[in-house]
């Protein structure tokens, strides 16, 4: 096992990665840039050193700085958090070439997943369904309406090299397909450094089902059941949930098993997510892979009782898995709500600034990842995310309960965060139900949604 680990990031995860060390007796540099110097990460790590400015180009993504810190420091390995250098293949490499482990799949592992369509066609051929579409680069327009035509209006345009919900176009006929095309090409040249798109069809009011996977250096590979973010507003997850309530043991069991044979014929190895859309017919279709820890992954720990960060780590310092597939259970209901510093009032406007009253939410069954205290200064260079709130219940109306009670307990100002729009959704009888898609978030603000009693 490592004595001692670098924590290539901020913010709760960074948080979460030294509270999983400690516990495993294990010593955390923490880096920091010049904004952050009176974070909590940097307090709680046992030391902390910065690495550059406020601007995460000069500090979080800042390979040269992140390796000398490591170097000085004498650390073994690297855990990258998730966001920043978490999925750059590149910074993989120079860890490994430095005899640093990098705490997260293969260099391989994030280079093939991180194409969309070298992902695809990878899945197509291990036998998973794929969303209908193409396997190859819309180069000009005449091969987009040709893909248009064979698969039929909507459909998606998508950057192969896209992430974090940008980069995509709906379209529904061929002068929006054909206007959208050249836009998003340029889109994704100047944001992911690759102007390559694809089509796909656009799965109309789909759930977005993602299935956990874990796997050693010696190929045993775990599936941890899935997690239904369908709650999501521009393609952004806000609230996720894990068991799906739309997905029934056996539909459990299909795409877990999709998942593993995915994530086995990859090699996949440490956390990793397997992503798909299922439509109202119980269709699924892959979407994507990621290669790293997810923001959400606290639900999947909450019903399986798993440490996922602990595990990212011993696996990553050459340890076997000790859990059986057949021992994983899902022990009742867990739901997290992302707490942003936004104003949802107003088109969920960033609203940084000084954090001068905060109360916690406590008690039975709640979890609060989160990196603020009273007087914390939310910075305007980094996401908004401000608190991850995870309730746990028996069952998926006791979690309900218990997140709408903390979610009342948790004050923060003058700060506003979205903290009222989540109490909103829990008052929402069509997520009671859990009769929930992709459009929900959309539908509520406009207040369209149809709810019968
Ligand atoms: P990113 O990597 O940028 O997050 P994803 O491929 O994971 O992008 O997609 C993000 C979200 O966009 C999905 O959860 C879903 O809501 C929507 N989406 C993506 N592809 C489709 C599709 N083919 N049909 C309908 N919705 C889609």
């Amino acid at each position: 096992m490592f004595s001692k680990i670098l924590i290539a990031n901020r913010g709760e995860i960074a948080l979460r990665i030294i509270r999983a060390c400690r516990e495993l007796g294990i010593r955390t540099v923490a880096v920091y840039s010049e904004a952050d110097r009176s974070s909590l990460h940097v307090r709680f790590a046992d030391e902390a050193i910065c690495i550059g400015g406020a601007a995460s180009s000069g500090s979080y993504l800042n390979i040269p700085a992140i390796i000398s810190a490591a170097e000085i420091t004498d650390v073994e390995a690297i855990h990258p958090g998730y966001g920043f250098l978490a999925e750059n293949p590149h910074f993989a490499e120079i860890c490994e070439s430095c005899r640093i482990t990098f705490i997260g799949p293969t260099p391989e592992n994030i280079r093939l997943m991180g194409d969309k369509m070298a992902a695809r066609i990878t899945m197509q051929k291990a036998g998973l369904p794929i969303v209908p579409g193409t396997t190859s680069v819309a180069k000009n327009k005449e091969d987009a309406l040709k893909t248009a035509k064979a698969i039929g209006y909507p459909v998606i345009i998508k950057a192969a090299a896209g992430g974090g919900g940008k980069g995509m176009r709906i379209c529904h006929n061929d002068l929006t397909l054909i206007s959208s095309l050249m836009t998003a090409q340029s889109e994704a040249e100047v944001s992911f450094g690759n102007p390559n798109c694809y089509i796909e069809k656009y799965i109309e009011k789909p759930r977005h089902i993602e299935i956990q996977v874990l796997g050693d250096r010696y190929g045993h590979l775990l599936q941890l059941g899935e997690r239904d973010c369908s709650i999501q507003r521009r393609h952004q997850k806000l609230l996720e949930e894990s068991p799906s309530p739309a997905v029934e043991t056996k539909l459990r069991k299909r795409i877990g098993d999709m998942a593993l044979r995915g994530a086995k014929t990859v090699g996949h190895v440490n956390a990793g997510t397997i992503e798909f859309l299922l439509d109202s017919n119980n269709n699924f279709y892959f979407m994507e892979m990621n290669t790293r820890i997810q923001v959400e992954h606290p639900v999947t720990e909450m019903v399986t009782g798993i440490d996922m960060i602990k595990e990212q780590i011993r696996i990553a310092s050459g340890e076997k898995l000790k859990i059986q597939q057949e021992n994983i259970q899902i022990k009742g209901s867990s739901i997290e709500c992302r707490i942003n510093a936004e104003d949802y009032e107003n088109n969920f406007m960033p609203n940084p600034g000084r954090i001068e009253t905060l109360n916690f939410p406590g008690g039975p069954g709640v979890r609060l990842d989160t990196h603020i205290y009273p007087g914390y200064e939310i910075s305007p260079y980094y996401d908004s995310l401000v608190a991850k709130l995870i309730t746990w219940g028996r069952n998926r109306q006791e979690a309900i309960a218990v997140m709408k009670r903390a979610l009342s307990e948790f004050y923060i100002a003058p700060v506003k965060t979205t903290i009222p729009f989540h109490l909103r959704i829990m008052d929402n009888n069509l997520f009671l139900r859990g009769e929930v898609s992709t459009h929900f978030v959309q539908e509520l603000l406009k207040g369209e949604e149809k709810e019968e009693a």
